[in-house]
């Protein structure tokens, strides 16, 4: 049994199968890779996971407990952290402020937005938070804005955000997309380095063949909202099927 276990889950959107019986699992303190071209449903079955979207039918279960019908917060708290997309920062925060809010949900179990003009005084979660930021390499960033960061930075932040509520399962949608080589090498390094120092099971979503080739144990391919083949990255390289559905040949 894997720490995430996805059965015969379907999404429609309308007139739409964005998702059509997809099993998965994912085992324990792993990094495991979905990939799959444009429009396959790859952040439809990510939003499934952490109670954005409800699938019409199936199972998810975390850790032998379902998570359908429950709110994203509580996901949140059983273990499942999520990078999205687009990174989601407080960008009129500065960087402190930002790495300071999932310090403090994380010891309260929940946040309030008027706490942050409190944040200074709490000196644990301060604390905590520059450890973090030092941790991630983002101590010299302190007191900027977080809008004004580099686009590598602020995934770098994102996933330092996630991490500070240990995770036990982390989510990345596309987390290198739009980023220059130097900092997909980064982030690579910086995700060998949290699997290497935590008990965490990754799950990444990815578009870019290095990034994936570099971190995955397992690959899933999802295509038209279906997986079609689940295995090790040398036997998804070679694999006609993929080769011809993803690659375009
Ligand atoms: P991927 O992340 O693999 O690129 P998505 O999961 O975003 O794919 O989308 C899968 C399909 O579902 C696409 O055809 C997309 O247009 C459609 N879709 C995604 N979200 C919605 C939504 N909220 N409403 C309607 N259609 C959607
Ligand atoms: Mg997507």
């Amino acid at each position: 049994m894997g720490i995430l276990e996805v059965k015969n889950v379907n999404k429609r959107f309308g007139g739409l199968q964005a998702l059509g019986d997809v099993n998965l699992s994912v085992a324990e303190n792993t990094v495991h890779a979905i990939i799959g071209p444009n429009g396959a449903g790859k952040s439809t079955l990510l939003n499934c996971l952490v109670g954005k979207l409800i699938p019409d039918t199936g199972s998810v279960m975390f850790d032998g407990q379902s998570v359908l019908g429950r709110k994203p917060f509580e996901i949140n708290q059983m273990g499942i952290s999520r990078v999205f997309q687009t990174p989601e920062i407080f960008s009129d925060l500065t960087v402190m402020e930002n790495m300071m809010i999932p310090c403090l949900a994380k010891r309260d179990g929940s946040f309030e937005m008027n706490a942050i003009a409190a944040l200074g005084k709490q000196g644990d979660i301060k604390d905590k938070a520059e450890h973090m930021l030092e941790d991630m390499g983002l101590a010299d960033k302190h007191n900027m804005q977080a809008s004004s960061m580099s686009r590598g930075d602020k995934r770098r932040l994102e996933i330092a955000m996630c991490l500070a509520q240990d995770p036990r399962l982390l989510l990345l949608d596309e987390p290198t997309a739009g980023m220059a080589r130097a900092d997909t090498n980064n982030t690579i390094d910086l995700l060998k380095r949290i699997k290497e120092e935590r008990d965490i099971t990754i799950s990444i979503i990815e578009h870019d063949m290095h990034v994936v080739f570099s971190l995955a144990e397992r690959i899933t391919v999802l295509a038209q909202g279906t997986p079609l083949v689940e295995d090790t990255p040398d036997n998804i390289k070679g694999h006609p099927k993929v080769r011809e559905a993803y690659l375009g040949e």
